[in-house]
């Protein structure tokens, strides 16, 4: 069998506490074969980049690289976060362009390339992660490597006509074609990356995913929607419903309902437009009025970012504005916390809830949607409010799907939520949480590998 190597921004290195269920799918994949995982060290080095370190826990080999502070704010800090990102979350008007951060990213792509290719046998399989590394291929195959490797994409691929707004986009997203395999959330993110390649690279799409490159060079694309580890988080929610951290949360609420909403602070996740939905809700159904009580998770994210320092005070002001306008001595509307929290206990604020609110203006799966489902008693199943433009709405057909632009669509969902029969919240969990549990992260990350491992350039 193959080794498989794996490549990503940050390294789940052995030890560090651990919220996802990709970090551990990822580990078990490596775990198969014994692999190694490659990656940014997580360290910002004073001088210069390139150091190493090289650590072994397992049967897996993790080699990580120090930045240094002006790498880091290039490449990290500045092409992904503040160009890529709005980019690929269709979001133009927030693109931050500016070619030495550009050039950043290129030089890290550059430097990983050069410490991985000496790492590297051609037998190996290399499964590279996310947009922080869309060029890592090419600069591998310049410095000689013939193994297969793979790319996944965790976020949307948008409209070509989004991606040409970018200059010099074919620097960062012609070089997908020296990947063997490329790998998309959706069907729709996998149409989006094809158009872009007839309309802006003059290549052309032959069936069954196969691509090829202006230059002739032939390449796969595939849609593999990721996933949680339903099993945990199913088994987790059910513990979780009998801690003490769930029956105090439980007791606050005074017999009212809960909807909650788990996001990081950050514009692709709808909030400013979910708040407002929230407030047309009180609005319009003056009957449910007091009935229910909104919790909105949101921990800050990139902070180092201008426009996600200005949406967190926008969320501040808008929270304030909704508690003052419709909050009673003894109600709070809308909670707000700015705080991650460890899976037991986010499991157990899941399953009280009546509702969850899904409402990205655009995200690649949505993994909240996923991880919310799978926390419900099957008793008394909590309903899903879900965006359209979330990738998981294309498997969760049980959900009340919703257009997060459309604030008194939302509010009626959230109506609609609040008085479902039991039966009809039954059938619609039951659709959602069989999806779930056939695909689950382990399935997601097995399509992968032997879509891959059965590509040969
Ligand atoms: P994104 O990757 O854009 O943040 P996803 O919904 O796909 O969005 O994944 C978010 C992951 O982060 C989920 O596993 C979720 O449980 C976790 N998460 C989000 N907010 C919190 C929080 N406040 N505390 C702990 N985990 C969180």
């Amino acid at each position: 069998m193959s080794r498989l190597v794996v490549v990503s921004n940050r390294v789940a290195l052995p030890g560090a506490s651990q919220n996802g269920g990709l970090a551990t799918a990822l580990d078990a994949a490596l775990q198969e074969t014994g692999g190694l995982w490659f990656g940014w060290s997580g360290k910002v080095a004073r001088a210069h980049s390139g150091d190493m370190h090289r650590q072994d826990a397992d049967g897996i080999e993790y080699l990580t690289v120090d930045l240094s502070r002006e790498d880091y704010e290039g490449y990290y800090n500045g092409f992904s976060n503040r160009t890529l990102w709005p980019l690929l979350h269709f979001r133009l008007d927030l693109v931050d362009y500016n070619a030495l951060t550009q050039a950043a990213y290129r030089g890290v792509n550059a430097l990983f390339a050069e410490k991985l290719s000496k790492e590297l046998r051609d037998d190996d399989i290399v499964w590279v992660q996310d947009y922080h590394l869309f060029p890592l291929a090419q600069e591998l195959r310049k410095r000689g490597v013939g193994a297969r490797i793979g790319f996944f994409l965790h976020v949307p691929f948008p409209s070509a006509d989004i991606v040409a707004g970018l200059p010099h986009h074919e620097k960062t997203f012609g070089a997908l074609s020296s990947y063997d395999l490329v790998g998309f959330q959706t069907e729709r993110d996998l149409e989006r990356f094809q158009d872009y390649i007839r309309l802006f690279r003059g290549g052309q799409v032959a069936g069954q995913g196969d691509l090829r490159d202006h230059d002739g060079r032939r390449f796969t694309a595939a849609a593999f929607p990721i996933s949680i580890d339903a099993g945990v988080i199913e088994s987790l929610a059910e513990t979780a419903a009998r801690s003490a951290t769930t029956k105090r949360m439980q007791a606050s609420l005074n017999g009212r309902a809960l909807a909650i909403g788990v996001d990081r602070l950050d514009y692709s996740k709808g909030l400013p437009e979910r708040f407002r939905a929230i407030q047309r809700f009180f609005e319009r159904h003056t009957d449910q009025r007091g009935k229910l009580t909104y919790l909105q998770i949101a921990p800050v994210s990139r902070g180092g970012v201008a426009s996600y320092r200005t949406l967190r005070r926008e969320l501040e002001q808008y929270a304030g504005h909704i508690n003052g306008a419709h909050a009673e001595p003894d109600w709070t509307p809308l909670r707000y916390v700015n705080r991650t929290y460890p899976h037991p206990a986010l499991t157990g604020f899941y399953r009280l809830s009546r509702m969850a609110l899904v409402t990205p203006l655009r995200d690649g799966m949505n993994l909240v949607a996923k991880e919310y489902v799978a926390a419900q008693d099957a008793e008394d199943p909590g309903a899903l409010v879900l965006s359209i433009f979330a990738g998981a709405a294309r498997e969760l057909d049980g959900a009340l799907l919703v257009n997060p632009f459309d604030s008194d669509g939302v509010a009626d969902a959230i109506a609609a939520a609040m008085t479902m029969p039991l039966e009809a919240r039954r059938e619609r969990w039951q659709s959602m949480i069989t999806r779930i549990r056939e695909y689950d992260i382990h399935a997601w990350r097995k399509d992968f590998l032997s879509r891959l491992a059965a590509t040969r350039r």
